[in-house]
C-alpha cells in the first residue's frame, strides 16, 4: 500500500482491459485500478506499441481521487503477442504502427472447430498455426461438437495435428463431453480462444463457466461495430483463476513480419527437414533432392499441409509484390 507522504510507489499489475487509453490493472490483491499513460511514455512506446491487455505493468498511484487511479510506469517484457496488422495490400508503409498487439503474454492459443455446421477448413488453420509456431505460443485444437458425429470421425480429421504435436480436445457443449478437460486447461492460464462464429466458443465457455460465453461475445460485438480491437478489448477472469481472451476478426491474423522465404520454419513438420534439401532456396515443389518431397513419398509428413504450406506462401508472395 501507498504509505502517506512518501511520492511514488511501484506496484506490479495485469492489464485486463484496455479502452481508449485507460488500462484496467488487477494488483495481487484482486483490486482494480484504472491508470492512464503518462504523456512521456506515450511517446516513447509509439515505436514499440502501446501497453495491451496481458501486459504486466508497474504502475503508481495517484492520490486524491474518488476512485483507484493511476499512471503505468512501465510495461515489464513481454513473453509473446498477438498483434494483428493491417493487410500489407493497403498499406504502402511497412512501419512498425502497422502492428497492432490484442493481446500479451498468452499462455496458450485454443483453435475451436466444430465437427459440422460450419465445416472445418484446414487451411484456415494452417495459416493460424504460422502466426503461432512464429510466436512460440501454445496451440491447443479444439473439436467441438461432437454430438453431431463421432469421436473416432473428429479424431480421424484432426489427426494429422496429432501426429505433429498439437493437443485434440474433443467437446460438446450439447452432452458436456470434454468440458471439464476445457475447464481444467483454462485453469490459472491467459488463453486466447479463436474460432469461426458459429463454431460453439459461447457455448463451450457457457459450459465452463455459466454466463462467460455471453462476456465474451459482447467484446466481440462491440469489435464488430468498428470500435478498434486495441481500444476494446478484454481479458474476462475465470472462477478457478485465469483468464479468457476472445481475438475477434481472426482474417486479421495476418502474417506480419514473416518472409515468404522462411514460411517453411514456421510449419513445424517441415521445419527440420528444411536443412537437408539440396538447395538452400528450395521452395520444396519440385526441386531435386529436396528433403520435404522425399518425406511426403515416404509418408512421414502429411501431403496436405505442405499443399497449404505452398498455397500459403504464393498468397503471401502476391501480397508483398502488391505493397511494394
Ligand atoms: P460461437 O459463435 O462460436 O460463439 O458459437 P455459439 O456458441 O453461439 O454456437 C453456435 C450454434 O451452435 C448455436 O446454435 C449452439 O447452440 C450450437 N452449438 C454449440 N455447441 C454445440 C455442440 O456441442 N453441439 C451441437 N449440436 N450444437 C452446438
Ligand atoms: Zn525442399
Amino acid at each position: 500500500m501507498l504509505e502517506p507522504g512518501r511520492g511514488r510507489l511501484s506496484i506490479e499489475g495485469l492489464i485486463v482491459k484496455a479502452i481508449s487509453g485507460f488500462y484496467t490493472v488487477v494488483l495481487a490483491d484482486g483490486s482494480e485500478v484504472i491508470c492512464r499513460l503518462p504523456g512521456r511514455l506515450k511517446q516513447e512506446w509509439q515505436q514499440s506499441g502501446l501497453a495491451a491487455v496481458g501486459d504486466r505493468v508497474n504502475i503508481s498511484l495517484i492520490e486524491g481521487e474518488d476512485e483507484a487511479a493511476g499512471l503505468v510506469e512501465e510495461i515489464l517484457p513481454r513473453r509473446n503477442a498477438l498483434s494483428r496488422s493491417r493487410p500489407v495490400a493497403h498499406s504502402r508503409q511497412l512501419a512498425s504502427d502497422q502492428e497492432q498487439v490484442l493481446v500479451a503474454n498468452i499462455d496458450q492459443v485454443i483453435f475451436v472447430f466444430s465437427l459440422r455446421k460450419p465445416a472445418t477448413n484446414l487451411r484456415k488453420l494452417d495459416r493460424m498455426l504460422v502466426v503461432t509456431e512464429k510466436e512460440g505460443l501454445p496451440a491447443v485444437i479444439c473439436v467441438n461438437k461432437i454430438d453431431l458425429g463421432s469421436e473416432s470421425e473428429a479424431r480421424a480429421e484432426f489427426q494429422v495435428y496429432a501426429d505433429i504435436g498439437y493437443p485434440l480436445l474433443l467437446t460438446s457443449a450439447r452432452t458436456g463431453a470434454g468440458v471439464a478437460e476445457l475447464a481444467a486447461l483454462l485453469q490459472g492460464k491467459i488463453s486466447v480462444l479463436a474460432g469461426s462464429s458459429g463454431v460453439g466458443k459461447s457455448s463451450l465457455l457457457n459450459a465452463v463457466q455459466p454466463g462467460l460465453g455471453l462476456k465474451i461475445s459482447q467484446v466481440s460485438k462491440a469489435t464488430e461495430k468498428g470500435l478498434h480491437t486495441t481500444r476494446f478489448a478484454e481479458l474476462i477472469p475465470l472462477e478457478r483463476g485465469g483468464y479468457v481472451a476472445d481475438t475477434p476478426g481472426i482474417r486479421g491474423w495476418a502474417l506480419y513480419d514473416i518472409e515468404p522465404d522462411e514460411l517453411d520454419g514456421y510449419f513445424r513438420e517441415i521445419a527440420p527437414l528444411v536443412a537437408h534439401c539440396q538447395f538452400s532456396d528450395c521452395t520444396h515443389e519440385h526441386e531435386p533432392g529436396c528433403a520435404v518431397q522425399a518425406a511426403v513419398k515416404a509418408g512421414k509428413i502429411a501431403a496436405e499441409r505442405v499443399e497449404s504450406y505452398h498455397r500459403l506462401r504464393e498468397e503471401h508472395e502476391a501480397l508483398m509484390r502488391s505493397a511494394y
